[in-house]
Formats: structure tokens, C-alpha cells, sequence
């Protein structure tokens, strides 16, 4: 007896799948770091997407990869351009919460066409990024049905 669960129960763990239970720690940088900086952060925390957010730690926006790439281009003076003048900014950033399916956040990320979603807990001031969603993390969640069940 191999302990794991019957192919028949596979949909049933998909959609009891939560943001909270694979979901990942979010890297930040403030919304006055350069670009620079933000580049040798993205290499040093191994990351494709930076959360930006203010002085009060609430999410103002994201940098992906490319966001930094363009910028990068013919700029010589990566050091002088703040974040906050490249990032994609609120209230245009798709997000999630820690109760959220993994599925309805999967379906953003497809729908968006976007590789993460910050996860969030909303307050009246505004969002505080408590996680980070990746394609990668789906990626371990679809693993972790093979894992546990009988396929
Ligand atoms: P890359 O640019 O490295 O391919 P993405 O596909 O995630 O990474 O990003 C594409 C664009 O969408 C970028 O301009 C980025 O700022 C923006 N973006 C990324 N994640 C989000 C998000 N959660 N909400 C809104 N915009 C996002």
C-alpha cells in the first residue's frame, strides 16, 4: 500500500488548494531605490518580480523583469531613475489573498498574462504584501497531486 490517495480524488485537492499552503516570500523595495539597485536585488533574492510599496509598507507596484530590461536599454543612468517612475502602479496590479483558490489565482496570472501576483491583506489604508504567487508555485502545486496521489 503506497499511502497516497485515490486518482479519483484529484479534483477534489485541486480546488481545496490554497494560496496560503504554497505560496511563496515576497521580496520589496521601496518606491525611491534606482533602478540599479532594484536590478542587483532581483539577482541577489533570485526573484523575477519586485513588489514596491511606500513608507507606510502598503503596495504601490510591481517591477518585472522586463520593466528593468527596458529601462535598461540605452540608460546609462540606471542609478539616478527611481522605481516609482517604471513600476506598473496601483490600482492597475492583480492581486491575491492568502484564502483565495489556487486555481482563481492560476486563472489571473493566465488571464493577465503576468508571471506573479503579490498576496495581500487589505485594510483602509491600503494593502500590505504578505506573499508572493509565481507560475513556479503552480508549478509545485500540480507536482504535489502526483506526489499525493495514486497516478
Ligand atoms: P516579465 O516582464 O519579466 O515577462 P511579467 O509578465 O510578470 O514579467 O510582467 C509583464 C508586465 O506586467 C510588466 O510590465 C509588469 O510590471 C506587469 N505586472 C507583473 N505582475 C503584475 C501584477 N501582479 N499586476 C499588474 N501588473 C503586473
Amino acid at each position: 500500500y503506497s499511502g497516497k490517495k485515490p486518482v479519483q480524488s484529484v479534483t477534489d485537492s485541486m480546488i481545496g488548494m490554497k494560496v496560503r499552503d504554497f505560496q511563496s516570500i515576497p521580496v520589496v523595495v521601496a518606491e525611491n531605490v534606482s533602478v540599479y539597485d532594484a536590478i542587483c536585488h532581483m539577482f541577489l533574492e533570485d526573484v523575477g518580480t519586485l513588489f514596491v510599496v511606500n513608507n507606510s509598507s502598503l503596495l504601490t507596484g510591481v517591477l518585472s523583469r522586463k520593466d528593468l530590461l527596458r529601462t535598461s536599454i540605452g540608460n546609462t543612468e540606471l542609478d539616478k531613475i527611481p522605481v516609482h517612475v517604471i513600476m506598473t502602479r496601483m490600482p492597475n496590479i492583480t492581486y491575491c489573498e492568502k484564502q483565495d483558490t489556487l486555481l482563481q489565482a492560476a486563472k489571473k496570472m493566465i488571464e493577465k498574462q503576468i508571471d506573479s501576483l503579490p498576496v495581500v491583506v487589505g485594510n483602509e489604508e491600503g494593502f500590505e504584501v504578505v506573499g508572493r504567487i509565481t507560475k513556479t508555485n503552480i508549478t509545485a502545486a500540480f507536482l504535489s497531486l502526483s506526489d499525493d496521489h495514486e497516478l
